[in-house]
Parts: C-alpha cells; structure tokens; sequence
C-alpha cells in the first residue's frame, strides 16, 4: 500500500506564496513581467502566485515531457506546446512545480533565451536538491526539500493526486 506523509500543509503553502509573490512584486516592478508556467503541475501553485502579485503579469504556458507514467526522468525533453505570446522585450519568469535533476528547466529556458526576452529567471514550488544534475539556479523557491517524490497541489504521480490541496511524500 502507499503512504502518504505530509510535507506542507494548506495554510504553509499558502505562507510561502504570499512571501514569495511580494519578493517577485518587489523585484519585478516597473518591468514587463510575462510568467510562463509549464504545464501540467505547475497550474495550481501560478494561479495561486499570479493573484497575490501587487504588479502587472502576462501569463503564458508550455507543456513539455519528460517523465510519461514513470516517477524517474527519461532525460530527453519535448515540447509539445510551445510558446504562442512573444517574449522580446519582456522579463521572464518561468514557474515550475518542481526542480529536480534540472534537465527540464535548463532545457526550457536555454530555448526561451534563445527567443531574445529581457531576462529569464525560475521560480519553483519546490527545490529539490538531492539528484541536481546541471548548475541550473532557482531563483525563487516556496520551498526547499533533500529528495523524495512528492505529489499533491498540482504535483502528479501518473496524473493522479494534483486535487489534493497540500504536498505530501508518496511512498510507494
Ligand atoms: P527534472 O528535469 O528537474 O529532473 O524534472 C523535473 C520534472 O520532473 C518536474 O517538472 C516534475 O514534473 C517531475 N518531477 C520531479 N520530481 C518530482 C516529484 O517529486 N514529484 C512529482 N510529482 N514530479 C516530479
Ligand atoms: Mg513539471
């Protein structure tokens, strides 16, 4: 049977974001901040974030793969929905559920770098930093944890459990 153990309840989710979206106003104000989430995990924790920023947003998607059913990366990144807003001229933040070997994301933003935005930086739900494989820096993280695999709040394990409303550690 799995398990699931607890690891940031509602009310702590809900803490970090409001810390993090008056860091990102802060630092973002004045500049033409597009957020691109990367779908699907990242849609809960950027609808939560994008509503407490006290400053303008575009907001954008893309979907990439990388994991299909299995909870280990297959280190080989597509992207089947890639960007339609254009990024020139726009400071980028991409919001992702979760960093972990970072493959993903040095992948997604050396390809959005490549489109010419102001800037591009990565905020992250969670930080986890046990199997880093590249120097890929999260700029802004709700939360830092050693490893694990979690799910709930938008986080899957073979597309189920986003719905739930915290973050728990799956043991399978
Ligand atoms: P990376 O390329 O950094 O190894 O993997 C990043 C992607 O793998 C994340 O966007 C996420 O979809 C998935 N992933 C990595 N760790 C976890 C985890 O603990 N739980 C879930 N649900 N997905 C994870
Ligand atoms: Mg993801």
């Amino acid at each position: 049977m799995s398990e699931l153990i607890p690891v940031l309840t509602e009310t702590e989710i809900e803490q970090h974001i409001h810390q993090l979206a008056q860091r990102i106003s802060d630092d973002y104000r004045n500049k033409n901040l597009m957020m691109i989430g990367v779908l699907k995990g990242a849609f809960v924790f950027l609808s939560d974030l994008m509503r407490r920023l006290t400053i303008p947003v575009e907001v954008e998607f893309v979907r990439l793969s990388s994991y299909g059913k299995s909870h280990t990366s297959s280190g080989k990144i597509e992207i089947p929905k890639d960007l339609c807003l254009d990024v020139k001229d726009k400071h980028v933040l991409i919001v992702e559920d979760i960093v972990d070997t970072g493959v993903t994301l040095s992948t997604l933003a050396a390809h959005i770098a490549s489109l010419n935005p102001k800037s591009v930086k990565i905020c992250a739900l969670i930080d986890k930093l046990e199997r880093r494989k590249t120097d890929c820096q999260v700029d802004y993280a709700c939360h830092t944890v050693e490893g694990g695999f979690l799910v709930g709040y938008g986080l899957d394990y073979a597309e189920k459990y986003r719905n739930l409303p915290a973050i728990y550690h799956l043991k399978l």
